[in-house]
């Protein structure tokens, strides 16, 4: 079972420390979220997990972490200066805007029928670069991570000698001006995305883009993201992206409906055909601008035939607060106990939790106890599975509570046993179970926890 509601995972979320309002105090800036202390943990292991899956555990992928701040002419190639755009509509009554595809022919603030006709606006954000405002120092804050990875193409392929098929990841800041940012972290204007742009020969490009689709939608399962709330949405030809053959949308069943998680679209030969220099001497299929200033050739040459190819792109795109959105709503779990009370908790994959387990000392100014539970936290962190926590409140029930609500696989309680016997008690999150076991146990037991 997932969270009722939106505002349940809102408020576990501020009360916890996993996001807030960015700018809070002034009154807070739209579609902004920061990520607090348990928010931060989470995030870094989701981004982990899929870099873990996209780059370590395959042989055919190589990193990149390139700058955000990105010049004009790789977004004027790349389309985007064009056609990046939503249509926007302005109620002619009480002066508010909206996006046209999102709410028909009524304003949802004032209910008037009175509006614009939809005009393109474009996402992305532009600012100048260096101490003139003038139009030779426009840059932009990347509105996909995905443009520098095809800029970069040459420099990678030159520097790792790669051949195809094999993918560049990449994990970073995007942004996009979104006319109405909503559904908290859902719809923001500063976001991350992990994304994979994956280079194969023209022709395998089909095989290689429904091999993608079942790879990610096995992954978000393996983040506790049930397959039955994720279905496959085939965008219908109208509504493709300039520079897509064919993409299938990951849809999950989000608090407020259901919407994309991860887009994986496949871009055909269009970027590297756009960036590259000597285009007319290069097979490039798909419907590109002359490019009279790159200084590159963005092909690759076949190592048998020698023949130059520009390679077909198949792109998984997911947003990291998408992914943490529908990872919390998964995991938000009501229970009711023996006694009648309920408790919250938040059944995260061990992986994904915060805090990988909270050590306590049964009271809080016993100097033998504390210290050893420090010992304890000290020697479990440096096994590097991710924090661990020593909570020195001195209250065992409400530490078992708050950990519930924030995911933490495990409990360890340090006691009066624990001095005479060198035994500590494990609690388990999911099934409240305590057992005990030996203090010269507990490392195995806790690094085989979270293999
Ligand atoms: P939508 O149709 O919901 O606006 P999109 O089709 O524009 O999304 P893509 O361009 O395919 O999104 O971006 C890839 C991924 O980046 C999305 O699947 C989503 O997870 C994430 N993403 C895109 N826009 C936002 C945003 N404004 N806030 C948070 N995540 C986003």
């Amino acid at each position: 079972m997932s969270a009722k509601s939106m505002d349940e995972l809102v408020s576990l979320c501020k009360r916890r420390g996993f996001i807030f309002q960015s700018s809070e105090i002034y009154g807070g800036l739209q579609g902004m979220y920061d990520f607090g202390p348990l928010g931060v943990e989470l995030k870094n292991n989701l981004k982990s997990a899929w870099w873990k899956s996209m780059v370590y555990e395959r042989d055919d992928v190589e990193g990149l972490d390139a700058s955000i701040l990105t010049n004009q002419l790789v977004l004027n190639y790349s389309g985007h200066e064009d056609t990046f755009t939503d249509p926007l509509v302005d109620c002619k009554s009480c002066k508010s805007r909206w996006r046209a595809d999102q709410i028909g022919d009524t304003c949802p603030n004032c209910g008037s029928k009175d509006l614009t006709d939809p005009r393109p606006f474009n996402l992305m954000f532009k600012t100048n670069m260096g101490p003139l405002e003038d139009e030779g120092s426009i840059a932009y804050l990347r509105p996909e991570t995905a443009q520098q990875i095809f800029t970069n193409f040459k420099n990678i392929v030159d520097s790792t000698s790669r051949a195809l098929p094999f993918g560049i990841a990449q994990i970073g800041k995007a942004f996009r001006n979104e006319i109405t940012p909503r559904n908290f972290i859902f719809r923001v204007r500063e976001f991350e995305q992990m994304e994979l742009e994956f280079f194969v020969e023209p022709g395998e490009d089909n095989l290689w883009h429904d091999k993608w689709i079942e790879e990610r939608s096995n992954w978000w399962e393996s983040q506790g993201v049930s397959k039955k709330k994720i279905r496959f949405l085939e965008v219908p030809k109208d509504e493709l992206s300039h520079y897509s053959k064919r993409t299938v949308d990951l849809m999950y069943e989000f608090p407020h409906g259901e919407e994309e998680l991860e887009g994986i679209a496949n871009r055909t030969d269009f970027d590297l055909g756009s960036h590259s220099k000597n285009q007319d001497q290069l097979n490039i299929q798909s419907k590109i601008r002359k490019n009279s200033d790159s200084n590159s050739r963005l092909a690759i040459q076949n190592k048998d035939t020698n023949e130059w190819i520009v390679p077909f792109v198949i792109e998984p795109s997911a947003g990291v607060e998408r992914g943490v959105l529908a990872i919390l709503n998964e995991a938000y779990k009501v229970e009711k106990l023996e006694d009648g009370k309920e408790r919250i908790v938040l059944a995260l994959k061990p992986h994904l939790s915060p805090i990988k387990a909270a050590v306590i000392p049964l009271k809080k100014n016993n100097d033998d106890l504390v210290s050893l539970a420090k010992n304890i936290k000290d020697e479990l962190q440096s096994l590097g599975k991710g924090r661990v926590l020593l909570e020195n409140t001195g209250n065992i029930g409400k530490s078992y509570r708050k950990h519930d609500e924030v995911g933490t696989p495990m409990c360890i309680t340090i006691d009066f046993d624990s001095l005479e016997n060198n035994t500590v008690t494990i609690r388990d999150r999911d099934s409240m179970d305590q057992k005990t076991i030996q203090i010269q146990e507990l490392t195995s037991y806790f690094s085989n926890f979270f293999k």
